[in-house]
Parts: structure tokens; C-alpha cells; sequence
């Protein structure tokens, strides 16, 4: 039950799947053990009574044990983790507003995760969810939900401005020219580096990997289409091997 409630609770792919499995296994484990207990029912010998008996009261007395066991109520503590409504309210939010329109380069981290680490960022500055939090969180809602903006979504998408910076942008940041324009101008960077990277690619630490989080990816950038339009960019974490890409 403990495995399976971190199961539920859990974002982290890759604790799902092994929690996942655990259960499994143990299910297994549990089907495996009562077959042939239900043959030995058929025998009703004293000797097969007695013995069944016994483990029914030691199991009995393990079970007391347990309910003695202050049953553990929260995991390891995670930083990401809350239960604060006011702040599981606003990841929601920020979740909306990173998910936009729907359009989310593949193997980015998703909008929940983002969300998240965005949130927790800010909250770490205030230390409380009052008018302040509230005020910072809203115009970050905001400022990735403005239509005359998208470059400030997608460089938080992609890794370009981290949770940690855009936690703490002013307005005028956000919406900046700079801001806008950031994304092109990594692009544009790139472009040149390409043309004299080989073809292992470029190393950049720009980037983020959505599955390990971490900044060591390597990119590529390949004309897919026709000349006049964007350039497609490939990217390879060089930490767990992740690829995605976006244009
Ligand atoms: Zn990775």
C-alpha cells in the first residue's frame, strides 16, 4: 500500500514503473504461495490443521505489530513536493499557461515539471504563499500566456531561461526584445557553430534534458524542409542519452 500510494503521488517516470513492478512481482509472489495452500485445504488431516493454525496466529500477531507501527504518512521528503493547495493551485495555473497552445517540443520536460520546478523556485524566495508569491506567481502566468509573446514559452520550454531566472524576471524582462528574440538569437548562434561542428554535434549546457534534468546535451541542426524555412534542431543529452527536437 505504501508503494502503491508513491506510485500515485509520484511524477517521476521512472519511480512509477519500478513501483510498478515491485507490486507486481509481489502479486506474483502472492498467487505463487497460495496455490498450493488451497490443495493442502483439501486434506482434511489433523496434522495439516494444526500446522495451518500456527501461521494464522503468528501472521495475526504481525499484523498487530503493524497497526502498533505508526503508519509513515509522507515519503523522504522531496523538495518538489507539496500538499499546500494555494501552491498546488498555482502549478496547475503555471501548468495551463506552459501548455499553451499544446505545442511542446518532444522530449522537453513537461508542462506539470516545469510547473513545478517554477513554482518551487519562487516559493523558495518568499518562503510563504502570500500577496507577494501570489503577485509573482500571476504575472508569470501572465507573461507565458501573452499571444504577443511566445518566445518566452518556448525558451522556458526548451530550456533556454531556467525556472530559476524566470522566477525572478520583471515584467519588462519577460517581455523584453531580448526575451523575444533570445531563442533566435541561440538559434542564429548555433547555425554558425554547426557549420563548423562536425558531425558529432555541438555541446551546449543552453539546454536542458527533460528526463535527467540535466544541461550537457549536444545539438544538431538539419534543414528538413524547403531553404526558407526553420532549421530543425536535434538534440542528444550526452547524461542519459535522451533525444528530442524542435524548430
Ligand atoms: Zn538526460
Amino acid at each position: 500500500m505504501t508503494v502503491n500510494a508513491l506510485r500515485k503521488s509520484s511524477t517521476d517516470e521512472e519511480v512509477i514503473s519500478l513501483s510498478k513492478t515491485l507490486i507486481k512481482n509481489w502479486k506474483k509472489f502472492l498467487s505463487g504461495s497460495s496455490t498450493p495452500n488451497s490443495k493442502d485445504s483439501g486434506n482434511s488431516s489433523k496434522k495439516t490443521k494444526e500446522k495451518d493454525e500456527k501461521p494464522k496466529e503468528t501472521e495475526n500477531k504481525e499484523k498487530e505489530k503493524e497497526k502498533k507501527q505508526p503508519v509513515p504518512t509522507t515519503f523522504p521528503p522531496v523538495s518538489s513536493n507539496t500538499t499546500d493547495a494555494v501552491r498546488l493551485k498555482c502549478r496547475e495555473l503555471l501548468a495551463v499557461a506552459i501548455r499553451g497552445d499544446g505545442e511542446i517540443p518532444e522530449g522537453c520536460a513537461t508542462p506539470e515539471e516545469l510547473a513545478e520546478e517554477l513554482e518551487e523556485a519562487v516559493f523558495h524566495e518568499f518562503r510563504n504563499t502570500d500577496m507577494r508569491y501570489k503577485n509573482r506567481i500571476r504575472s508569470r502566468v501572465a507573461n507565458l500566456k501573452d499571444v504577443k509573446n511566445p518566445g518566452l514559452r518556448m525558451n522556458f520550454l526548451v530550456g533556454v531561461i531556467s525556472a530559476n531566472k524566470l522566477a525572478v524576471m520583471t515584467a519588462e524582462e519577460m517581455a523584453s526584445d531580448e526575451m523575444k528574440s533570445l531563442r533566435n538569437k541561440f538559434l542564429k548562434e548555433s547555425i554558425n557553430d554547426a557549420q563548423l561542428a562536425t558531425v558529432q554535434g555541438t555541446k551546449t549546457d543552453l539546454l536542458k534534458c527533460g528526463k535527467c534534468k540535466k544541461r550537457n546535451c549536444t545539438y544538431n541542426q538539419v534543414q528538413t524542409r524547403s531553404a526558407d524555412e526553420p532549421m530543425t534542431t536535434f538534440v542528444m543529452c550526452n547524461e542519459c542519452g535522451n533525444r528530442w527536437k524542435f524548430c
